[in-house]
């Protein structure tokens, strides 16, 4: 473990809704003001009940279903300094008296969210004014588009982004996430040219599930995306492009299993990309519903097999610089 909490991780996939820490979420459930003769709060109880005691997925589709009640609870300014403060800390600050943080470096991403509390263009600055208490050699956002967003409000996301980063602040890519097979993917070509051309970093959930089209997956990679969210279930012509491309995938083991996207390691995407040479970066995707942390998920790739990919250190110190190498550059 030694070699492991010293190596220099990057960690390129994380949402910030999904990574917060299970004490903070308590936290703010107690702090929550549900009105009298409702009771919202004892679902919220169960909900979080659910979380505390390790979520188990049928399938993926149950998983999005979680984020009801965390975006309940983050939907004012203050409640979501708190939990992007939290989740910077859980990453960047050796915690427990460890003398090594869980990532050198870390590109947090998250959607846009309009409340009663906030318009868009806030939530992404409340996120950055966090983000930038960092250095730019340790901390940067990504900003996510839901697949289920129309236009109007994804052109309003893209909008935000770009704006901000011509003011100088840390955001270095954009995203397009949520419910794998919902949405329609040619809506988003818009979108993504105007930030190509404004200098961001472009990384896509693509095939992440069976169900998605071959069409939907060469939709999202006419976009040009520099990295791809778990490309799981590519087809023949869809990893020759991501190949001759070179788009970094980013791998998220913990996350593919309980989502039951994949049932073992010895099947799992990343044996073909580890064969072919091509560049990857170990994930944790979402910390709080999935129990795990970047350590847990480097420490897979050394274990020996069955257990993990029996890697050598000499490998997984490869792996690890090659996350570094697929970072967003920030020129702020
Ligand atoms: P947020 O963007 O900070 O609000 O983080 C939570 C959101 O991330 C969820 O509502 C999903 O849309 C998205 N998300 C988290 N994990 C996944 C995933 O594995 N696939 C697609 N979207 C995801």
């Amino acid at each position: 473990m030694d070699f492991l909490k010293a190596l220099p991780k990057a960690e390129l996939h994380a949402h910030l809704n999904g990574s917060i820490p299970l004490p903070v979420l308590q936290q703010l459930a107690r702090e929550y003001y549900v009105a009298p003769d409702t009771d919202s709060d004892s679902s919220f109880q169960t909900e979080i009940e659910r979380l505390r005691e390790g979520v188990v997925l049928e399938t993926i589709e149950e998983f999005f279903t979680l984020f009801t009640t965390i975006y309940a609870l983050t939907s004012t300014r203050e409640a979501l300094a708190r939990v992007t403060d939290a989740v910077l800390a859980e990453f960047l600050d050796p915690i427990g008296g460890e003398e090594y943080p869980q990532a050198t470096y870390l590109e947090l991403r998250s959607t846009p969210r309009e409340t009663i509390a906030m318009t868009r263009l806030e939530y992404v600055e409340t996120v950055l004014d966090r983000v930038e208490r960092y250095l730019p050699d340790q901390a940067a956002l990504i900003v996510s588009l839901d697949r289920r967003m129309p236009q109007e409000v994804a052109d309003e996301c893209i909008g935000v982004a770009i704006t901000l980063k011509s003011r100088g602040r840390r955001i270095v890519g954009v995203d397009i996430c949520g419910h794998p097979t919902a949405g329609d993917m040619g809506f988003f070509e818009r979108q993504m040219s105007a930030a190509r051309a404004a200098g961001l970093g472009i990384t896509v959930h693509i095939a992440e599930t069976i169900d998605n089209t071959p069409e939907d997956t060469l939709k999202l990679l006419s976009f040009k995306p520099n990295r791809l969210g778990h490309a799981t279930f590519l087809n023949e012509e869809a990893q020759a492009i991501v190949i001759r491309e070179k788009m970094a995938v980013e791998i998220c083991l913990t996350s593919n299993f309980l989502c039951k996207t994949v049932s073992d390691l010895e099947t799992h995407h990343i044996q073909y990309y580890l064969k072919e040479n091509h560049p990857i970066a170990i994930c944790t995707d979402d910390t709080l519903p999935f129990r795990t942390n970047l350590l847990g998920e480097y420490a897979m790739l050394l274990a020996p097999t069955p257990y993990g990919l029996g890697l050598s250190e000499g490998e997984v110190e490869k792996i690890a610089a090659m996350a570094h190498g697929s970072r967003f550059q920030f020129d702020g």
